[in-house]
């Protein structure tokens, strides 16, 4: 872990790159900043330029290459202003159309010119025709390439052709300096070839060669992708077991003034099987005296908090403090109550740093921290910037970790240790509702030891789904009147607008009125992004008091807010909303013991892709099978993290077909580690150069 995360290079040194630092500067924006960084730029699709074709041989709609001599060529202004070129090879006349054409290309396409035109050929009213075709001038007679043309992903500013040319001096390069073996053992019965060879078959496939579809290269392209992911996060995982953590051990088992028997001695319900587990789980690893990284993961409603508020006494039992972090300021706001709640009347002394606190208010908080007076830090990631000083932070509990970016991950990972008396590392307990599927639990988080929570509190019953068509509204606010009316309360959730923030907070404010006015004898709230935390606490306040009996809310009530008297949920335009945040929301509902409803709100007609999801979530309530689901139906980028700045997503390989590679690359990435093989260094900088920091955090 060189490189310093957070800043990457801004100019890559073009000599590593062989090319000149102007272009090196455009190929760093693509993520190209090193020659294996090149090599491994795969082409996304190949045309063949292998074979001529003829003009009156040309297929409607497919890809050809013609070569012929420029009968004339004209600028055209109506319809629109045009380049038209006329080719001709002697069986017939392509027309060439350029809509937007620089004045070099009216001089090079000039009658008498013999040209390749490579494109997708239509017939079009006067005859065969190319729009913005590829041309190149050739002498009669000039050689075929030999191997297929790739098409590589680029944006504007890098050309196919520049592009090209850089990444076939690359592979020219290493091939010079011997430097395309294989980093990797030889894994028997996986079909792979070696690793020089698939850069020749996907850079360069021959014609015939099923178009460069190369099942073995791309093997070996995802198989060496792994592999590399595993190294880094193994690597990571050993090296934390090397860094050093304060080791909390437990109190001795009947000590009843230790804190954390006191809070369970207060608290109105046993644990479950399942959260003694887990509490158990935890504890052991808090007594070692290698830092933590723990993942607790349950589905919504699991009880969570709970487990790692008895954590956080054990480490303010042993003289630690402790730090919670939410991603939110409603749910860090509500940890504060209960926390509070739980804590407060056991003497623990609790800070409280959050953005929006008046100065005075942070300065004490931050004092209180820096001197140890604090024992618990509650907050958002405004607990984790720089002015934050711990004075003995011996535990740092994330929630709803995925919400977090990689950066702030990191920041966090690395507070204890700029402690001044502390030269150790916290440990670290994340928390997660969304289930982790074992190909993910594989790869990205490899790293993380985990404990699940695969059980939820006695007494609840299980949320009903109704899905309601939009049409049927009028009835579903009666279905609130009537909760309300008996003692309940229930959210309206309004829909997500992903492009418009300000469309969506209007959305809220109408809903907003138009519920205030059909429901005239009902308290209704209303909460959403913009308003200003004070505002939003005060509003979560008196719903969770039952002050207010309807809470109208964006998104931003999506994760972890806790009030057992809500039975009712309302989702609007349910059909926009991701399987995983509907779960999620559903999960908002079923925390007490009143039989709760969950109202999926859908506007016809519903495309097939929303009917499949919403499907899924109405027929289960299993947030594993969800959560494979959406990673099926989305990908991981959901999973990962909002802001997965830099972090290396696999490029090649799929969690969803390639799990064989996923279990042959870990078992090879264990015993390249256990052997030390000298080659782990060459594949880890082969693959992510300086990329690696982001692993592992
Ligand atoms: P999550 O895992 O979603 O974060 P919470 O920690 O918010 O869940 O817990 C959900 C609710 O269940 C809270 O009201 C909490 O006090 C309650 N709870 C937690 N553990 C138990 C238990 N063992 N028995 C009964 N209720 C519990
Ligand atoms: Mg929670």
């Amino acid at each position: 872990m060189s490189a310093a995360p957070g800043k990457r290079q801004a100019t890559p040194p073009a000599a590593a790159l062989g090319v000149a630092p102007a272009l090196a500067a455009r190929l760093a924006k693509l993520g190209l900043n090193s020659r294996f960084d090149l090599i491994l730029h795969l082409p996304l699709r190949y045309e063949d330029e292998t074979r001529v074709t003829p003009i009156a041989a040309l297929v409607d709609g497919a890809f050809a290459q013609v070569e012929g001599v420029v009968e004339s060529a004209e600028i055209q202004y109506r319809p629109r202003r045009t380049l038209l070129v006329r080719v001709g090879d002697g069986s017939g006349t392509l027309h060439l159309r350029f809509l937007n054409f620089y004045g070099s290309q009216v001089r090079a396409l000039v009658a008498g010119k013999r040209l390749r035109v490579a494109g997708e050929a239509r017939s079009g009213y006067f005859g065969a025709e190319m729009i913005h075709p590829r041309t190149r001038e050739v002498a009669a007679g000039a050689p075929l390439p030999a191997a297929l043309t790739p098409v590589y992903p680029t944006t504007a500013g890098v050309g196919q052709a520049v592009l090209r040319k850089a990444i076939v001096a690359a592979i020219a390069a290493a091939r010079d300096d011997n430097a395309l073996d294989d980093t990797a053992p030889a894994i028997p019965g996986h079909d792979l070839v070696p690793f020089a060879q698939a850069v020749e078959a996907l850079h360069f496939p021959r014609p015939g060669d099923a178009v460069g579809r190369d099942p073995a290269a791309w093997r070996r392209m995802k198989f060496d992708e792994l592999l590399a992911q595993q190294l880094s996060l193994k690597r990571a995982y050993r090296s934390r077991r090397s860094a050093r953590a304060p080791a909390i051990a437990a109190p001795p088992a009947d000590a009843a003034d230790a804190l954390e028997a006191r809070l369970i001695a207060a608290l109105p319900f046993g644990l479950t099987g399942a959260q003694a587990r887990a509490f158990a789980q935890i504890g052991r690893d808090l007594a070692g005296a290698h830092p933590m990284r723990r993942l607790l993961q349950g589905d919504v409603g699991s009880g969570k908090t709970v487990v790692a508020a008895l954590a956080a006494c054990r480490a303010i039992d042993r003289g630690f403090q402790a730090a919670f972090m939410a991603p939110t300021e409603i749910l860090a706001e509500q940890h504060h109550r209960k926390l509070s709640a739980w804590l407060a009347p056991l003497g623990v002394k609790i800070a409280w740093l959050a953005g929006g606190l008046k100065k005075r208010d942070k300065d004490a908080s931050l004092a209180a921290v820096a001197d140890g007076t604090a024992q618990l830090a509650i907050g958002t990631h405004a607990l984790f910037q720089d002015r934050v000083r711990f004075q003995r932070l011996g535990l740092a509990i994330v929630d709803e970790q995925h919400r977090f970016g990689v950066d702030q991950r990191l920041m966090l990972s690395r507070k204890g240790a700029a402690a001044a008396e502390a030269p150790y590392l916290p440990h670290q307990l994340m928390m997660s509702a969304t289930p982790i599927p074992r190909t993910l639990a594989m790869t990205y988080y490899a790293d993380l030891d985990v404990s699940v929570i695969d059980e939820l509190p006695p007494g609840r019953t299980p949320v009903a789904t109704r899905l309601v068509a939009e049409a049927r509204r009028d009835e579903v606010v009666l279905r609130i009147r009537a909760a309300c009316q008996s003692g309940r309360q229930a959210y309206w959730v309004c829909p997500l607008i992903e492009e418009s923030e300000s469309l969506e907070l209007k959305t809220a404010v109408e809903t907003h009125a138009r519920l205030s006015a059909a429901l005239p004898d009902l308290a209704v709230a209303l909460v959403h992004g913009r308003m200003k935390p004070a505002e939003k606490a005060k509003v979560m306040d008196d719903f969770s008091r039952g002050i207010a009996q309807v809470l109208v809310a964006t998104t931003v009530i999506e994760v972890g807010v806790d009030v057992p008297n809500a039975s009712l949920m309302v989702i609007e335009h349910a059909e926009r909303f991701g399987l995983s945040q509907l779960h999620q929301l559903r999960g908002r509902v079923g925390r007490g013991t009143h039989e709760s409803v969950c109202i999926l709100l859908y506007q016809t007609p519903l495309s097939e892709a929303a009917r499949a999801r919403l499907k899924v979530i109405y027929g289960s309530s299993d947030g594993f099978a969800i959560a494979r689901e959406d990673l099926r139906l989305r990908g991981p980028g959901e999973f990962l993290g909002r802001q997965q700045s830099g972090a290396p997503l696999l490029r090649f390989a799929s969690l969803e077909e390639d799990l064989d590679l996923i279990e042959a690359a870990s078992a090879c990435a264990d015993a390249m580690l256990a052997a030390d093989d000298p080659r782990v260094a060459r594949h880890l900088e082969r693959w992510l150069g300086a990329r690696e920091a982001y692993l592992g955090v």
